[in-house]
């Protein structure tokens, strides 16, 4: 079918696109895991320490647990009474004149005060030790709940499991928790151009297809799981077929023919199966032939297939949208602002999603460049970048020295 130039719809903002895709997301159920199977997870409950973290008063120092007043004049012999050490229950007081040996996350004997640490003492004989320095009184001690007090909420609700969230869980007293249900994600890869990979030599007229592989690791790289790719030729019954396989995902993302070509069937098809379509077409480059709307209540991304627009569109819509359908409450990247290095060409009116490559100088200060020709089939230039830089619709070809906003990429090093 030829699409008329008279019903392509109004362009709206990526902020808008944005904001229409968040409103459409409900996130998926939680369920329990074990601990250890939690990390790149979104966190589904507060956690709540169920004891005080250290949940005693312990020893920082290897030496020696004494009543403080006894060190008013240095240096002093005390008796050595017995010792603790660490994950022992203390039974033997420390009474003045006398010291106890004491080894680091050792309970705090009745009695002590102060830690003496081993290297300002001598063991004179067995039952000797001999005091050279002091510190204050309570030197060395740890005291109970100084990290987090029992009862209060150590990690909220929503926040996408690290390692050092993982270690803070465990150190609550957890080992099962509610995280966010994986999203399942069907990925379709439209062309009839595509060839697989490892599969003899290419065809003429043919070209391996990145976007399979490419957006297959961007969704796995955000732990959800994909079905695919499925690589359908350009024909409609392959499409439709591939597209009624998916219905039982959460997420269909379909790359390649949603633009104006003729044989972009993707939004024909859609339609013809009771899709809603919330938006085709963003003002911004790469990408602005994107489809977004919902079949069965799934979302359903329909991404233009140049490698970069895809994997570009990915990360700046699909992305955020499978951590909310997981829970997320940070689904952005950080922005920094950054210091261009050289101008920059862009359309007027089109919101550019520039590959960068962002740098702090010796002073401190971030600066950005671009990764080269920025067209949107040149992947290459996607993968030496590490951010992406931001220039908004309104503005013109900003120059070299101009402040730009910047997003790190997921891939890439961090600045
Ligand atoms: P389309 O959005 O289907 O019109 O495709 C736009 C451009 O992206 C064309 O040059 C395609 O050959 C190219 N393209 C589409 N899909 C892929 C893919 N999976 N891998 C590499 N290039 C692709
Ligand atoms: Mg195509």
């Amino acid at each position: 079918m030829r699409l008329n130039i008279n019903h392509i719809p109004k362009m709206i903002t990526p902020f808008e696109a944005f904001q229409i895709i968040e409103s459409t997301i409900t996130p998926l159920p939680a369920q329990s895991v074990p601990l250890m199977e939690s990390l790149g997870c979104i966190l589904r409950q507060d956690i709540i320490a169920k004891d005080a973290i250290p949940p005693f008063d312990n020893s920082a120092m290897d030496g020696f647990a004494v009543q403080w007043d006894d060190l008013s004049s240095l240096p002093l012999d005390l008796d050595l009474i017995g010792e603790v050490s660490a994950g022992q229950v203390p039974h033997t007081h420390v009474e003045s004149g006398t010291c106890l040996r004491i080894t680091t996350g050792s309970q705090i004997p009745e009695g002590a005060d102060a830690i003496i640490p081993l290297e300002w003492t001598t063991e004179i004989n067995e039952q000797t030790v001999r005091f050279h320095k002091k510190s204050e009184r309570l030197s060395f001690i740890r005291p109970a709940s100084q990290d987090v007090e029992k009862g209060s909420v150590v990690v909220q609700s929503g926040a996408r499991i690290t390692p050092p969230i993982i270690g803070m869980i465990a150190a609550s007293g957890y080992n099962s928790i509610d995280v966010g249900v994986t999203p399942e994600v069907s990925l379709i890869v439209t062309g009839n151009e595509l060839h697989p990979p490892s599969s003899g030599l290419l065809p003429p007229a043919k070209i391996y297809d990145t976007n399979g592989p490419g957006l297959s690791a961007q969704i796995i790289d955000i732990n959800a799981k994909v079905i695919g790719p499925m690589v359908v030729n350009d024909d409609q019954p392959s499409i439709a077929q591939s597209i009624e396989n998916s219905r039982g995902s959460d997420v269909i993302v379909i790359a390649g023919g949603v633009s104006v070509g003729k044989y972009d069937y993707v939004k024909d098809i859609l339609h013809g199966m009771g899709f809603q379509k919330h938006f085709w077409r963003v003002k911004q480059r790469p990408g602005g032939p994107m489809l977004f709307g919902v079949l069965d209540s799934k979302l359903v991304f329909g991404l233009p297939g140049n490698p970069v627009s895809s994997a570009v569109c990915f990360q700046q819509y699909v992305r955020p949208a499978l951590l909310m359908l997981m829970g997320a409450l940070d689904i952005h990247p950080l922005q920094f602002t950054a210091e261009l290095t050289s101008s920059v060409q862009k359309k007027s009116g089109l919101y550019h999603f520039i590959r960068g490559n962002a740098e702090r100088r010796e002073d401190g200060e971030l600066f950005v460049s671009t990764t080269g020709l920025q067209a949107s089939n040149l992947y290459s230039s996607l993968q030496e970048a590490n951010c992406l830089i931001h220039i908004e619709e309104e503005v013109e070809n900003p120059r070299r020295g101009e402040k730009v906003m910047v997003t790190p990429l997921p891939w890439g090093q961090n600045f």
